[in-house]
Formats: structure tokens, sequence, C-alpha cells
């Protein structure tokens, strides 16, 4: 079924994606309605050679289809749609899981204790490594969650060292771009952001499970999800999400953060619509 219809013309150099397969991927994902067919089609090419370049793998019972890497190169590629896929150079694996996976961690304290824990992720993009996927998040695209964009996102962040929200600028692409005043509007948006999430927790009663769908409704009042509050990094990564998938709350919210993001995708999801 793969080399059907993912046709091979030349192994490893060109992958050919099905046309049927194209459009219900295109159907699934409703947030690439907004691209004109120049863009789809250029959509298409970069997916054909991300998957040219990439290798899947699947983890557990879970048997990997051609709908599940042309979903995932689909949404990796919107992000570098105007950049291209140097960005993601340097790597070539991507383990998808069936559902959440846990990973074994270990941190050592200020006291020198190491201190280890299982964490239960929905993906992971190791530094120069490869990036580890949850199908069933793949799947989940409720709200301004996407967990693809937000790995992939991660991966061009660290093409110029450590997720720390700075990803590198071109020198032709990004000629208007300051690093300087990127870090300073990430970090104003991130610390308004922590501000606002310290008093919605101030006001969750102390006996309210945090995990719980009360909770949430409290979470909700956030412009962003609560994990964007966790480093500069995840800031980045979560906002990119929003960037792509469901945009307007990120561009009322943290209006000069947006247009920065905007002019490092070379995209406007927003464009033409009324502030
Ligand atoms: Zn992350």
């Amino acid at each position: 079924m793969l080399k059907t219809l993912l046709e091979r013309l030349r192994p490893a150099t060109h992958v050919r994606i099905d046309d049927a397969l194209w459009t219900a991927t295109l159907a699934a994902l409703p947030f690439l309605a907004r691209l004109d067919a120049a863009e789809r089609e250029r959509l298409r090419e970069l997916a054909q050679q991300f998957l040219a370049d990439k290798e899947f793998a699947t983890a557990g019972e879970l048997e990997l289809t051609a709908a599940m890497q042309v979903s995932i190169a689909a949404q990796a590629c919107l992000p570098v749609l105007k950049l291209g896929l140097g960005g993601y150079r340097g790597w070539t694996s991507i383990v998808i899981y069936p559902d959440e996976f846990l990973v074994p961690r270990e941190v050592t304290d200020e006291a020198g204790v190491v201190h280890e824990y299982v964490d239960q992720i929905a993906g992971e993009a190791w530094d120069g490594g490869p990036l580890l996927l949850s199908w069933a998040d793949v799947q989940a695209t409720d709200g301004s969650y996407n967990v693809v964009i937000h790995e992939f996102t991660h991966k061009l962040d660290m093409a110029n060292g450590e997720a720390d929200g700075v990803p590198p600028f071109d020198r032709r692409l990004h000629a208007g771009l300051d690093p300087e005043r990127w870090r300073r509007v990430l970090e104003d948006a991130y610390e308004r952001l922590n501000a606002e999430l310290d008093l919605i927790e101030a006001e969750i009663p102390p006996d309210l499970d945090p995990e719980s769908p009360q909770a949430d409704a409290y979470y909700a009042r956030l412009p962003l999800d609560a994990y964007a509050a966790t480093d500069p990094g995840e800031f980045f990564a979560v906002s990119s999400e929003a960037f792509f998938v469901a945009p307007q709350r990120l561009r009322d919210a943290f209006p000069e953060w947006y247009d920065l993001l905007a002019r490092f995708f070379l995209q406007d999801p927003l464009a033409g619509e009324a502030r």
C-alpha cells in the first residue's frame, strides 16, 4: 500500500504523493484552507521532498500508513512554506507512538541531588536527533493545539543551538528582523502570559484538581495554552501552533509578537482580516 500511494520514482530522492491522498490530507486539515492554489502546490512539493528526506518508524503495534506520513509531512511543511526545508536539516528520524508515551527524566537540583521521574508526553524534538510524536495527539487538532507544528518549530529554533525561542534568521529573507528586538518582544509577551497565569492560579480553589475539566475553564481565559508559560522556547512553539491553526486570539493578545512571527514565517494567516 505504501508503494502504490507513495510512489517512489527514484529511491529516497523523490516521492510522489497520490492525488486522492493529497486531497484527503488537505480536507482533514482545515487550517490549510487559507492557502491559494500556488501555495498548496508548493506545500505538496515540500511535503514530497520531506518524505524523501525523512525516515518514519512506529512504536508499539501502530501500523505506519501513507496517510499518516503525508498528514505529518503537510503539517510539518506549513511553517517552512516560504522558508524551505533547510531548517529541518541534520536529522532524519520521525518516530510515531500510538498515544502519549513515557520518557524517563533525570534532573539535578541546586543541592546536587539527582531526581529521576517519568514524563508522559505527546511529542518531543531532540536536538540533532529524532522527532517523536503521539499519533493520538497528531489527530487531536481542536482549538489551537497542533503537536506537529509545535515539535517542528522547536526543530527550527534548535537550528542555532538550544530551543530558546530565538530561531536563526536568514540574512536575505529576514533582513528586517533583529534578534534583540525579537527577544525583547518575546520576553514581554512571555512575562505577561505568566502574570496572567499567576492571577488565574490564585483564583483556582485549592481543593480543585488542576488537571480537571473545572480547572480547564479557568485556564481557558488565557490567550495561549498555559504550557507556553513554561519557558521562552515553549512560548515560541505554542505561539507557532496558534499562529497557524487559530491565530485570531494570539494577534489580539500579542499584536507585536504576532507581527514578528509573520515576518519570520513570511506568512500572515490573518492577512486581509480587519484588526
Ligand atoms: Zn515543546
